[in-house]
Parts: C-alpha cells; sequence; structure tokens
C-alpha cells in the first residue's frame, strides 16, 4: 500500500466524481491529461503520491529524437517534439528545449546499412533527415573524432529539454483546459463497481470515476495489482554521466548537437558547458524485481562504473575531449521497459473502462503522442493510426511478470543492438509450445515466436544446421525455403496452425451479430468466408475467416497475435444472446497443401474429401487421422489445401497420421517463410503487414468481400471511400534486386516517396523478388513503373495486375 502523505499541493478538495482518473503524475500521466483536456473531457483528474515527477521522469537525460523501430511511433515521436512549444506556451512553465539537431553515427558497413533503412523510412514519413559528411560531421561537433565513423545521419528534430519542467508544462497546460491534478495523493486502492465505474480509494477520499488509467512509471506494475492486472514490464538501472566544463564546448559559440553511436553503445549531448553520456551496458541490471517500495521516493541508485567501465571507454576513444574531463556527476536512476521496448498503452482486454500506459521508457520522445493516441482512443473509440506497437493486447496473459523481466532486461540490453530482419531473439524462449515442438525441432526447425508461442520459421538439415546467419541480405535459409515452396507447389506440405486465432462464437443472435459486426457475407452451414472486419471509422481491424458449423454455432479464424486485441473488440457489442470464446490455445491442428493434399487426406478420413464431396471453402467437423477435428477446404498458401484443426491432446496422433500417410506423396513439413513466400505470389495481403487499422477496406482492396447489401459497422465511412476514391491503393510489385525488401523501405518515383513497402521477399515458385506496398492511387495501375530504395540504392519495380501465379485460382479450387 502506498503511504500516507500530506495535504496536496493545490489545496483544494478532492472531487467525488470524475470521468477519467488518472494514477501518476510522470510525464505520461501529465501528458493524457492534457491530451483528454484539449480533446473535451476537462472532468479529468490526475492523482500523484508524491511531487509531480517523482518515478523517473525528473532523472532523465531529456534527450529526443524521432527514430524507433516503428514507423508510427516514429511520426507519434516527431508530434511530441513539434507539441513542446505549445504546452511552453499555454503553461508559462519552460520546458528548456533546444533543437540542436543531432545525428546517428555509423561506425561500420551494418550501421551504415541500417542508417539507409531507417533513411528511407523517414522519405515517406515527411521526416527530415539527411547524411552529413565526417568532415561536416566534425564541423558541427568537434570533440568527436570523425575517423571512426562510416557514416552519419542528421535529424534536425533532435534536441534535448528540462525532463521537470516538460512534465510540469503538460500538468499546468491541462489546468488552463480545465483539468485537475492532486499531488501527495495516492491512489490506494482501484475497486470497480458493477455498473463499470471505478472507484479509487486516496486518503484524502475516494473518486468515482468512469474510466482508471494506470500511468504509474515505476510503480505500473503495483497499480496494477490494485485493479487485479499484473503487468510484464520491470523497471532497470541506467547510467549517465555528466562532465565538468570542457573549454571547446564553453569556446564553441553554439550549442552542440547530440548524438548516438550505436556500436560504441553511447549517446551524448551538451549539458551546460560539460557533456552528457549515457549507455545502455550488455549485462542490464533489473531494479526490484520483486516490486518497487512504496517509499522509493525522488532519489537515485548507487552508481556502478564499472559495470559501464567498457562502454565508457569506447566513448573516450570516439570524442577524445571526454577522457581528460571530470566527472561531475554520475547518475543511476530507474525507468520501467516492456518486453519489446513499445510502450504498453490503450484499454485492457478482459476488463471494462481499465487503461493503461505503462513501460514507456522513452517518455520525453514519446509521452506526446502516447496521450494523443490515449485521449483518442477513450474519446473516439479508436486512435487515429495504427498503434498495434504500443497496444497492451499484444501482450496476452502468458506474457506473466516473470517473462516480463527476462524480455524486458533483454531489451534493454539491446537497445542499440542491432536485429536484423530474419533475426529471432534468445531470450524467453519456448514461453508457449505445442506437442510437437521437440519432433519440429528434431526435424531441423529453426523457430521463431508470436504472441508467445513458437512456430517452425523454416527447416535446415537437421538440429545442427539448424541457425540463422543475421543479414540484410538474402540469408542462409535461401535453399531450403526454396525447397519447402517446391514441395507444397508440386506435391504435399504442412505447417503447423496453433498460431492462428480461433474464437467461438455461438448463439441464437450469433447470426445477426456476426452480420453486423463482419462487413462481409457470413456463410451458411458448413461453409466458410472471408470477411474484413472494420472499425466505426471504416479502418480495417480484422480479417476473418468465419466458418459456420451450425445455424448458431460459427468458429472464427485469424491472426493470432490480435486475439486479444479481436476479443476486446468483440466484447464491447456482444448482446446477451451470443456468446464469444477466444479459444485459440484450445484448437490446434496442421495445414496440408499442394496438389496431392487430397489424395493425402482420403487417407485418413473416411469423410468424402472429393472434389464434389468437400468444395473450395467448405467445412464440417469430423474425424482426420482417426482423432475429432474441425475441417475447412481453404488454404494461404494458393494451393489445394485443408486447414484439420484438433484439440491440442490429439496433435501427435494427427501429426503421425499425416506423415504416414503422405510418405509416398513425398509430404514435408514446412515453415512460415515458405508460407509467406507462396502467398506472396498469389498477391495475398496479411494482417500486420498490409492489412491493420491504417487503411480502409477499398486501399487494401479487402472491398471485393463487402456485403454492401446490409449495415455493418464501418459502413458510411467505406461507402465514403468507395465513392469518393482513396488516395492511395495496395499493389504487388516485381522488383528487379539481388537484395530483397523486408518492411518499410520507400517507393520512389521521380525522386519522391510514393509509397511504401508492407512486407516482401523472394516468390521461390516463380523466381522473382516481390513485395506488396501502397502507393499513390496514380500509380497503382498494373505496368506502372517505380523505384524501391533498398539499402540505400533505387531498385526498378514494377506494378503487377493479377496474380504471378496461378491467376485464376484453378489449383487452389481443384
Ligand atoms: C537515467 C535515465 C535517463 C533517461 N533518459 C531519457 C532521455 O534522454 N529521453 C527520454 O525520452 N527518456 C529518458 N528516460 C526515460 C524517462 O525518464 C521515462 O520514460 C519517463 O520518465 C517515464 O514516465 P512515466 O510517467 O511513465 O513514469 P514515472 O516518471 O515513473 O512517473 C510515474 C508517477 O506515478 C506516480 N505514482 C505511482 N503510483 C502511484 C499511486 N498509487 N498513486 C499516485 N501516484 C502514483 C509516481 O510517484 C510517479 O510520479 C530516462 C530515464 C532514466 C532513468
Amino acid at each position: 500500500m502506498p503511504e500516507v502523505v500530506k495535504e496536496g499541493a493545490q489545496g483544494k478538495a478532492l472531487p467525488s466524481h470524475a470521468k477519467v482518473v488518472i494514477i501518476g503524475g510522470g510525464v505520461v500521466g501529465c501528458s493524457i491529461l492534457f491530451h483528454l483536456a484539449k480533446f473535451g473531457w476537462k472532468d479529468a483528474v490526475l492523482l500523484e503520491r508524491d511531487e509531480l515527477t517523482s518515478g523517473s521522469s525528473w532523472h532523465a537525460a531529456g534527450q529526443i529524437h524521432t527514430i524507433s523501430s516503428d514507423p508510427n511511433i516514429s511520426r507519434l515521436q516527431s508530434y511530441t517534439i513539434d507539441l513542446y512549444k505549445e504546452i511552453e506556451e499555454l503553461s508559462g512553465h519552460s520546458v528548456g528545449l533546444h533543437m540542436t539537431g543531432g545525428f546517428y553515427l555509423a561506425s561500420n558497413k551494418t550501421w551504415h546499412d541500417y542508417l539507409k533503412r531507417e533513411r528511407s523510412k523517414a522519405r515517406y514519413m515527411g521526416l527530415h533527415q539527411e547524411w552529413i559528411s565526417p568532415k561536416e560531421l566534425a564541423e558541427r561537433h568537434p570533440l568527436i573524432d570523425p575517423k571512426h565513423y562510416y557514416a552519419a545521419l542528421w535529424d534536425d528534430q533532435d534536441g534535448d529539454l528540462d525532463p521537470s519542467g516538460t512534465t510540469y508544462a503538460f500538468a499546468k497546460a491541462a489546468r488552463t483546459f480545465g483539468a485537475q491534478y492532486f499531488t501527495h495523493t495516492p491512489a490506494t486502492k482501484t475497486e470497480q463497481r458493477s455498473d463499470g465505474t471505478w472507484d479509487v480509494t486516496t486518503p484524502k477520499g475516494v473518486i468515482n470515476a468512469e474510466h482508471v488509467v494506470n500511468c504509474g512509471g515505476l510503480w505500473a506494475r503495483e497499480v496494477g495489482h490494485m485493479g487485479g492486472l499484473n503487468l510484464p514490464v520491470q523497471p532497470m538501472e541506467h547510467h549517465y554521466l555528466i562532465t565538468e566544463k570542457i573549454d571547446e564546448i564553453a569556446n564553441f559559440g553554439s550549442r552542440l548537437p547530440c548524438g548516438i553511436d550505436y556500436e560504441a553503445n553511447i549517446y551524448f549531448r551538451q549539458e551546460r558547458e560539460g557533456m552528457l553520456l549515457g549507455t545502455y551496458e550488455p549485462v542490464g541490471v533489473p531494479w526490484k524485481v520483486d516490486g518497487t517500495p512504496w517509499t522509493f521516493g525522488h532519489e537515485l541508485l548507487p552508481p556502478n562504473l564499472e559495470h559501464i567501465a567498457d562502454r565508457l571507454e569506447l566513448g573516450f576513444e570516439r570524442i577524445p575531449a571526454l577522457a581528460n574531463a571530470g566527472i561531475k556527476d554520475a547518475i543511476n536512476g530507474p525507468f520501467t521497459f516492456g518486453p519489446d521496448g513499445n510502450p504498453i498503452i490503450g484499454p485492457v482486454p478482459g476488463m471494462t473502462n481499465y487503461w493503461c500506459a505503462v513501460g514507456v521508457m522513452a517518455g520525453f520522445c514519446q509521452g506526446g503522442g502516447v496521450g494523443l493516441t490515449m485521449a483518442e482512443w477513450m474519446i473516439d473509440g479508436e486512435p487515429s493510426i495504427d498503434v498495434w506497437a504500443m497496444d497492451v493486447a499484444r501482450f496476452g496473459n502468458w506474457a506473466s511478470p516473470d517473462w516480463g523481466t527476462v524480455k524486458s532486461t533483454e531489451n534493454y540490453e539491446r537497445r542499440f543492438v542491432m536485429t536484423f530482419p530474419n533475426e529471432t531473439l534468445p531470450k524467453g524462449r519456448k514461453q508457449q509450445t505445442t506437442a510437437l515442438y521437440d519432433r519440429l525441432v528434431a526435424k531441423g526447425g529453426c523457430m521463431g515466436q508470436s504472441f508467445g508461442l513458437e512456430h517452425v520459421l523454416w527447416f535446415a538439415d537437421g538440429p545442427d544446421d539448424a541457425h540463422e546467419d543475421p543479414t540484410f541480405e538474402r540469408n542462409r535459409s535461401f535453399d531450403y525455403v526454396a525447397a519447402e515452396c517446391a514441395a507444397v507447389r508440386s506435391g504435399v506440405g504442412g505447417i503447423e496452425v496453433a498460431n492462428f486465432a480461433k474464437h467461438v462464437i455461438k448463439g441464437p443472435g450469433a447470426r445477426a451479430w456476426l452480420n453486423k459486426t463482419m462487413a462481409g457475407f457470413i456463410p451458411k452451414p458448413g461453409r466458410m468466408t472471408l470477411t474484413p472486419m472494420l472499425t466505426e471509422k471504416g479502418r480495417l481491424y480484422g480479417d476473418l475467416t468465419v466458418a459456420c458449423l451450425g445455424e448458431e454455432h460459427f468458429m472464427l479464424f485469424g491472426s493470432g497475435a490480435m486475439q486479444d486485441a479481436h476479443s476486446r473488440f468483440f466484447a464491447q457489442t456482444l448482446p446477451d444472446d451470443v456468446s464469444h470464446a477466444n479459444e485459440t490455445e484450445s484448437w490446434h491442428g496442421i495445414a496440408v497443401s499442394g496438389p496431392k493434399s487430397r489424395e493425402l487426406l482420403s487417407r485418413i478420413t473416411r469423410e468424402d474429401v472429393s472434389a464434389d464431396g468437400m468444395a473450395f471453402r467448405d467445412c464440417r467437423e469430423t474425424y482426420v487421422g482417426g482423432v475429432p477435428v474441425v475441417l475447412n477446404r481453404i488454404s494461404f498458401s494458393g494451393e489445394l489445401g485443408y486447414e484439420i484443426y484438433c484439440r491440442p491432446q490429439y496433435l501427435i496422433r494427427l501429426s503421425e497420421a499425416i506423415e504416414e500417410a503422405g510418405s509416398d506423396l513425398g509430404y514435408r513439413w514446412y515453415g512460415n517463410r515458405a508460407l509467406m513466400s507462396l502467398r506472396l505470389e498469389k498477391g495475398w495481403g496479411a494482417w500486420g503487414l498490409e492489412f491493420r487499422p491504417d487503411f480502409n477496406a477499398v486501399e487494401a482492396g479487402m472491398d471485393v468481400f463487402i456485403n454492401w447489401k446490409k449495415d455493418f459497422v464501418g459502413k458510411a465511412a467505406t461507402e465514403a471511400a468507395r465513392d469518393e476514391g482513396v488516395a492511395r491503393k495496395l499493389v504487388t510489385l516485381v522488383i528487379d534486386t539481388e537484395i530483397d525488401v523486408t518492411l518499410d523501405e520507400a517507393v520512389m518515383l521521380g525522386g519522391e516517396a510514393v509509397g511504401y513497402i508492407t512486407s516482401g521477399g523472394y516468390a521461390h515458385h516463380v523466381g522473382k523478388s516481390m513485395a506488396m506496398a501502397y502507393v499513390a492511387s496514380a500509380h497503382a495501375e498494373a505496368g506502372s513503373m517505380l523505384d524501391v530504395e533498398i539499402l540505400g540504392e533505387m531498385k526498378c519495380a514494377v506494378v503487377m495486375g493479377a496474380p504471378v501465379y496461378d491467376a485464376n485460382g484453378a489449383n487452389m479450387r481443384a
């Protein structure tokens, strides 16, 4: 329980009711308060147990920049930085902003390649970045020894600020819109009433609020526990140093730019007439694993310079003046990380009116964007851009606090460490496995992890051969994946489908509810359809396969990663006569695909699976391999294929039956990389890549699945998009290149960015490098010639019309 403390600074009485109570007055809570009040929720109250900034916020290094692995987070970082002038003016409180500009330094080819990719992303995001030469680098920052660097990428929007001033400016600007904050007012309990509202208890009284927001920062876990929530976040120790005065800085004449040197793993900026230098050490130190004490106040931790000595040495080599400067201060402060380093925000699935904005590890780069997003989500019902990379729903119950500590520590250590597109991170593995895990690993399966579940990416020649070779170029799985694709296209292959979500919808009102919730056609018993699911504003929120197993019994198959997000979405509108159960963990299975898949299946089932007996998009509950299954005739590979779902305890029997029956048909297991290659040559988008809430159904080409004759969520917005036309469209490209795209490369025409890549790779069967991209509608016609920027080079690309493989789907429907 938080300690009971003295009267609040404002001296006002606590209100008994509020629209929303925000718990925590760090930069994140204050930004949310500001945005809510600005957008009209003036009845917003923030509670702070001590003074504002009393968690991590007061001792941050205050460096700000736009670079992030996720483009939408970058956009929100840019928004955050642009906001500082506004809150300073509104509040009259200085944020101490220095927009010095800054650079990202590459000291080897790999980091240069990384920066080329960042530069490419920045083009279509409209962010201003430019290369500067070693000479310009030395001119802009004479303390840096340029001989260590291959390249430097300059960004105007980098700089630094005063963290305390910024937090206060947010809070005071919020007050100008009518919001209130109370310091020395700890929330000691959060209890939900039967009407869904929350009672937030403090030593000064109880506030009944419609919504509660956990912005507890260092105490996010403890505040979560009050509401019955276990968050996978972990405070980490972190050091930075401040030097004494350095004459070269004092005499420079203007403020030095800030910078990040990835290989040396240091960030730095000017602090008064000296420098500030921080580092993410290779062995991170989780702080207070068992919980943050309520007695921890405006405090720092004892510095341990030995722990960061190696990194400092590199820093001194690259900025030699630092080696001779005295150290004025060594700061060691804790701040909270999430498992993938991104904030964890939004409405918590399974709870009503409970929100969180926690694990924000770069609060001064991201706090404004988090506040904007939270306010949009709370007031409008959905954020204005896709914020999946920050959505609390990306971590299910499997993301335990222990797993959170392991992954958050890994993420801290890798803050400035390269993660290649084909790299899978080693920690926190085997959190969830299927019964086939050991067998598939024994066959050479190289595993990936999605929503905590292990699945095969590709098969090497046995376990000793099963390793990645991290690279931006074609990787060592290339030939193996080619062989897997060939097996599926010419014979029969099998892949696990445990990682697809399975939602069971039942009840007398099920069909009517599905008809309203899904934009597409709802099938008759025994049939399946593919349908987009849209938000009220017409954004894509799902691409789901709906199987009708009975008039009042439906099974929905979709993105495994989205299972909690979809459950949260369904819960908003589910009527009393419809039940929903997320049964993803209760249905594992195997998809068999390829021209010989029917032959294989017919050997292990008494069901009539002939072309007439089981047509494309038929489904039924039956027996395969002697075990009860749900059998769907459908495939994401574009071949004749069947998805066979069984309860987890039957998976081994089913897999053995498939392997035995397929042995003389050339059956072979394949992994996700092959599947992604096969779907690419069909021109099919995938959830999280091509299909996401950034786009509407018309842009994504999903409008072909819409049943326009009925009423459905998002209809008005989608009709408007259809009638008025859209500015960009999803296309498939064939690219003339030896290095395939991965994600987020700019699509260019005449030196201008006209779109960007959502996914791509090598399409092994057709033997082409391919990609999918959203491009300006004017260039979306088949045959349009465009350029794609791959590792800094422009590669010719042509927009395809029909799929390059099996254009009319004859193989799949055979
Ligand atoms: C050494 C260091 C350097 C950093 N450098 C940078 C940087 O250069 N740039 C950058 O962007 N970020 C930096 N950060 C990270 C940044 O400080 C954090 O991202 C940010 O402060 C997180 O803000 P927050 O509001 O989420 O959490 P916090 O600042 O921890 O705030 C949480 C608040 O909630 C209050 N609270 C908790 N429980 C309750 C309760 N029950 N009732 C009422 N109030 C409660 C706490 O008292 C606290 O004030 C740095 C962090 C550290 C430690």
